[in-house]
């Protein structure tokens, strides 16, 4: 909405995508536009010999309610209605609704506007950062991948499925100690019950709660075995609901309760770090890849000064959901060339900048 004139921000919101974002509410803007108009035509009786600007402020008001559904049903209005002599009005109305918005952005948690966001610097000089993770505590992350992270001095971060920890509890326990970061998997891994492997664990079947007993109980039976607790959460499948149809909730607020960042899976791009929403921070795959392939998507995320979170399985010598270890090597030398210009940093490592910048920024712009 930034540097539109108060005009051209109503008509964004008569706009088609306007209209597209209320989708959902289309009943409630019925509703709102029939008793807009009738409202509308009893407060401009009363206003026809009274001060326009003290009139027009108060019908703006009655009819805004701070609600986007009344300020759609203003537009109804004002085109059909009103005609021309709107534009005060509008001007009025959406001066009303921003000074609302900006008493209610202090309460709301940290969210850079679009376009409005300061460019972004990494620490150091880097032009971009890059995590690796791996997800559902594999035994092949310890019995391949520790010794080769750590011939590559390469921290990252796992992402442990609880139940499946004391298959290799000592080798976890060596992650820990080599440096790794250990991050939140639930405990028996929900996704949705068309995968056959999750049918009788479906997130149709979960409420908030029975999925908030994953998040805990997860996290209380990693800090047990290993003695840590974890910062970060990666969404099994990458699927951020719980329940069907009409009951169907987000349970990202249940990660941003608990966690530093939500990690997801399959997404199409890197995070943009001065705009991303951490509990819901983009993961990108880098199983079964080359190392041309990896180094492409890190090349990008560079000249576009990202945050990519690389998210690999099994770690070994090719096949479903494997990370090449090849690949996975050669991916390690690239990152630590200084000469490229990456921060390598673990999940909760670079989350953790990330929402100090934006704190930072949201700040300045206050
Ligand atoms: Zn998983």
């Amino acid at each position: 909405m930034r540097g539109l004139s108060p005009s051209a921000e109503l008509d964004d919101l008569c706009s088609a995508d306007g209209e597209i974002l209320l989708g959902r509410r289309r009943k409630e803007l019925q509703h709102g536009v029939h008793r807009g108009l009738t409202e509308a035509a009893e407060e401009t009786k009363s206003a026809e010999n009274a001060d326009p600007d003290q009139d027009s402020a108060s019908l703006l008001r009655d009819l805004c309610e701070s609600s986007v559904t009344s300020v759609f049903s203003l537009c109804f209005w004002l085109r059909t209605v009103a005609g021309g002599s709107g534009v005060r009005i509008l001007a009025t109305i959406l001066s009303l609704a921003f000074a609302s918005s900006a008493a209610m952005a202090h309460q709301q948690p940290v969210s850079p506007k679009d376009g409005t966001a300061e460019p972004f610097h990494w620490p150091n000089g880097k032009r971009a950062a890059v995590s690796l993770s791996f997800d559902d505590a594999r035994t092949s992350q310890v019995d391949v991948g520790l010794t080769l992270l750590d011939q590559h001095h390469v921290k990252v971060t796992f992402f442990l499925q609880s139940e499946n920890i004391g298959k290799r509890l000592d080798g976890w326990k060596k992650a820990v100690a080599d440096g790794h970061e250990i991050g939140n998997h639930t405990i028996t891994h929900p996704c949705t019950g068309n995968y056959a492997f999750s049918r009788h664990n479906a997130l149709e079947d979960y409420s908030l709660g029975t999925m908030a007993a994953q998040l805990d109980d997860a996290n209380a039976e990693i800090e047990r075995l290993l003695g840590v607790k974890p910062r970060t959460f990666a969404y099994p499948c990458g699927l951020k609901f719980v329940g069907r149809g009409l009951d169907v909730r987000s349970y990202v607020p249940l990660v941003a309760e608990r966690f530093l960042v939500g990690r997801g899976y399959l997404d199409e791009s890197a995070n943009d770090p001065a705009f991303c929403d951490l509990p819901q921070a983009m993961g990108t795959p880098f199983d079964d890849l080359t190392f041309d392939q990896m180094k492409d998507l890190v090349e990008k995320a560079t000249k576009e000064g990202r945050w990519i979170i690389f998210v690999g399985h099994d770690i070994g010598q090719g096949g479903f959901q494997v990370t090449d270890a090849g690949a996975l090597g050669a991916l390690c030398d690239y990152l630590n060339d200084p000469a490229n210009g990456i921060w390598v940093g673990t999940v909760a490592q670079v989350g953790e900048y990330v929402r100090q910048q934006q704190h930072s920024a949201a700040g300045r712009r206050r």
